[in-house]
């Protein structure tokens, strides 16, 4: 990939940089910013050198969303010049971009005189403004990018013992996963609402805990010694929240995070492991099953193992943490990517980054 610090003469040129400001919006107002401070580096370096910059972003699945809280909040944070930079609409909005259509693309190429990528977080989609466009004119990788590409390269070779902590909630997208990491890594620690399929599966009650209704066939991973599950749950039971036993999940009641003795589990694993890995949250953190998630975040971050942490939710659950001054150490990479973050893991690269080579 070449760095946008290749780029030979950028004075009065043109750039159209692809950021990830797919960031969560409440209220009209920006909620987390971390994907969109981890791109000023590169809008910096480039305004530096004399470049125009067409920031181009997509908000929400389906493109409908408008860009405004976005645009205000890109200008709250930052000081650069107002006529230097300017936003292009919601890509999204148009078919195009997400068909990869090379009309759309060049459409998109004719803004500019060099294309940047600064957008880890969607470079596993196959996109327009991502794939398409860098047939058109040269292109570039941001520092952004590049440096998510650096950190993740690590965890390609990592140091064993390796400990992988798989949460969250969308088990079809996340089977693959398991069944690669159950190769790649020691351990393999299955929580959140994917532990309720491996649950389900064994014949427990789980109550009305949320869970994948599709059958798969989960035979061949229980066998495995690698895999972990919880051994005790945080259970919503009424108005109260109660620590059971697997097998003590009332009919009306609903899994909401992990026990305490599974964290206490957690613990002497991320004490002997060199590399962990953790993508998202081990209880619906939203509604108030955030505890084991909080607890097993502090013992990652205190240990002495190299740790990769990447995915919207358990980074929203990270920040939380840090604005209540909790310092990250440099053993710690957080990535802006969720999918894209477990793409490159498991591929060792993305098509928007091979786009680029
Ligand atoms: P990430 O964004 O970190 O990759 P996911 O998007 O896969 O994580 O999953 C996050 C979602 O999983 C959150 O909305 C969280 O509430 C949900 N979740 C985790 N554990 C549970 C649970 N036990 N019951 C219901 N939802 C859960
Ligand atoms: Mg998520």
């Amino acid at each position: 990939m070449r760095s946008i610090e290749q780029i030979k003469d950028l004075e009065e040129k043109t750039v159209i940089v692809r950021v990830d400001f797919n960031v969560p919006i409440k209220n009209g107002k920006v909620e987390d910013d971390f994907k969109m401070i981890k791109v000023l580096p590169t809008i910096d370096f480039l305004l530096k050198k004399g470049a125009r910059i067409i920031l181009i972003t997509h908000l929400g699945k389906d493109g409908s969303a408008s860009l405004e809280p976005v645009i205000r909040h890109f200008w709250e944070i930052s000081k650069f010049e107002k006529d230097k930079v300017e936003f292009y609409e919601n890509v999204r909005k148009f078919p195009g971009e997400e068909e990869n259509d090379p009309v759309f693309a060049k459409k998109l190429a004719s803004f500019g005189d060099i294309y940047v990528n600064d957008a880890f977080a969607v470079s596993h989609r196959m996109h327009a403004s991502i794939v398409g466009i860098t047939e058109y004119l040269p292109s570039y990788a941001g520092f952004q990018l590049l440096e998510e590409v650096k950190n993740l390269s690590h965890a390609l070779s990592p140091e064993h013992p390796f400990l992988f902590i798989l949460g969250g909630a969308k088990f079809s997208t996340k089977i693959p996963l398991i069944k690669k990491y159950l190769v790649l890594a020691d351990q393999v620690f299955i929580g959140g609402a994917l532990a309720n399929n491996f649950f389900k599966t064994q014949g427990y009650e789980i109550g009305q805990s949320l869970v994948d209704e599709i059958d798969y066939n989960l035979g061949e991973i229980f066998k495995n010694p690698k895999l972990i599950l919880p051994v005790d749950i945080i259970v919503k039971s009424g108005d109260k929240l109660v620590n059971k036993k697997i097998g003590e999940v009332g009919k009306d009641e609903n899994i909401l995070d992990a026990g305490r003795e599974t964290v206490k589990k957690l613990a002497l694993l991320i004490k002997d492991s060199k590399f962990i890995l953790w993508n998202g949250p081990l209880g619906k953190y939203e509604a108030g099953g955030d505890e084991a998630t909080k607890q097993v975040l502090k013992l990652v971050l205190e240990s002495k193992a190299q740790v990769v942490i990447g995915g919207g939710d358990i980074v929203s659950v990270l920040s939380s943490l840090e604005s209540k001054s909790y310092k990250l150490k440099p053993n710690v990479f957080v990535s802006t990517g969720g999918g894209a973050m477990l793409d490159f893991l498991a591929n060792g690269t993305l098509p928007g980054i091979k786009a680029l080579e």
